[in-house]
């Protein structure tokens, strides 16, 4: 099962991407639509929610009063806190729930106005931000829904801001104007999907490019994912992405230290649970006298090729991955001498797309390398 956090501001459109992902065939989760449901006549939600803040909360048909409670329950931070422990844990429970019983191949969607607010980025496989600019988002909330203007508004600037959202998105579909096509996105949540049901991995022979801003934002989300999966263990960016201004493979690489390799071991299923399935056991080309084995994992979204490297804290291989690439932050000369050699040796790979050719080709230059890192490791310590 893919599971999908779908968020955006009041009135950016979200509902109206669910249902076109829904037309499509995901199982969609409201919440907004359960948050209601805990608070039905007849549940012991509704229950205690009288006993905190009274009858009075009540209509006299026995159905919650919605603006009763929201005076109470906005009155103070107390009284919110208090309502929220009534009603959290049972929208969590009713979601687990419904998404237990989505089919196994589902493609779960899972549409969550707070989820910048409530931090639950990472616990999803992707997700999905739905922007419009908060001008039009008022005009709509304004004129299609007929919601007061002032009132609107006030939403609007309780909720999170375009910036956080924009840090958690990994696809941000514009709506400030036309409905965005979703045809690109739902072929990717259904590759994704097979992927992670099957233990597969996103593969192709991708080409170097130009370096791109957007990789350390997309990295420290993926890097946080592969955290949480691993039971909070340290993930780093490394490899070439993650030396801003170096041409490179459009390919995340990520360290994840653990403590052995049993551990490493140990986390192969919750980490393909999480989206990043088992390639196999390796060994890096030795620098040194050390530890070079590892395992590797790689990332089963097709719309973003990700390298997850298991290596044991401490271990020379481990070491060396955080040397060479601060050693080429901090080099600039250096990198670049390094981005001409790769672009060198890409087009030359480029035709048979054979990329342990490339690795071999790019060894002498690699090798002079490690003694430059040896050096400039030296003097970090000094
Ligand atoms: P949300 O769920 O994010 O609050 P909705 O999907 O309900 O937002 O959209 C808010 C209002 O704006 C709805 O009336 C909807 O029909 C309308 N709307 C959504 N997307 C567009 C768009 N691209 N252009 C014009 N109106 C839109």
């Amino acid at each position: 099962m893919l599971r999908v956090g779908l968020t955006g501001g009041i009135g950016s459109g979200k509902s109206t991407i669910a249902r076109l992902l829904a037309e499509n065939g995901a199982v969609v989760i409201d919440a907004d639509k359960l948050a209601r449901e805990v608070l039905e006549p007849g549940t012991d939600g509704l229950a205690e929610v009288v006993k905190a803040f009274g009858e009075d909360v009540l209509n006299a048909d026995g159905t919650l009063d919605r603006a009763a409670l929201a005076a109470k329950a906005f009155a103070t931070e107390e009284a919110r806190q208090t309502l929220n422990g009534i009603t959290h844990p049972r929208i969590g429970a009713l979601t687990g729930q419904r998404m237990s019983e989505a089919p196994e191949d589902a493609i779960v969607v899972h549409d969550i106005p707070l989820l910048v607010e409530r931090d639950m980025a990472a616990v999803y496989h992707l997700v999905i931000v739905v922007f419009a600019d908060s001008a039009t988002r008022l005009e709509r909330l304004v004129t299609s829904r007929g919601m007061d203007r002032r009132d609107a508004e006030n939403r609007i600037a309780a909720q999170a801001t375009d910036e956080q959202r924009r840090a958690v998105a990994d696809v941000w579909l514009d709506n400030s104007g036309e409905v965005p096509d979703i045809t690109a996105l739902w072929d990717r949540l259904v590759g994704f999907e097979k992927n992670l049901r099957t233990g597969s991995y996103a593969s192709g022979s991708p080409l170097v490019v130009p370096y791109d801003e957007r990789w350390p934002a997309e990295a420290r989300r993926i890097a946080r994912r592969i955290s949480v999966a691993a039971g909070g263990r340290r993930v780093e960016h490394i490899g070439s992405t993650a030396v801003p201004g170096l041409a490179a493979k459009d390919v995340l690489d990520f360290q994840l230290a653990v403590e052995d390799m049993e551990t490493a071991d140990e986390l192969r299923e919750p980490l393909a649970q999480a989206g990043f399935p088992y390639v196999g056991p390796y060994v890096d080309t030795p620098r040194g006298e050390g530890d070079w084995s590892k395992r590797l994992h790689a990332g089963a979204d097709p719309g973003r090729r990700v390298n997850l490297h298991l290596r044991v804290e401490g271990a020379a291989n481990w070491r060396w991955a955080i040397d060479f690439r601060d050693w080429l932050r901090h080099d600039t000369a250096a990198r670049d001498e390094y981005a001409k050699v790769k672009l060198e040796l890409s087009r030359r790979f480029a035709a048979d797309g054979n990329g342990f050719a490339y690795g071999e080709a790019k060894e002498p230059w690699m090798e002079a390398a490690a003694r430059r890192v040896q050096a400039y490791r030296g003097g970090q310590e000094s």
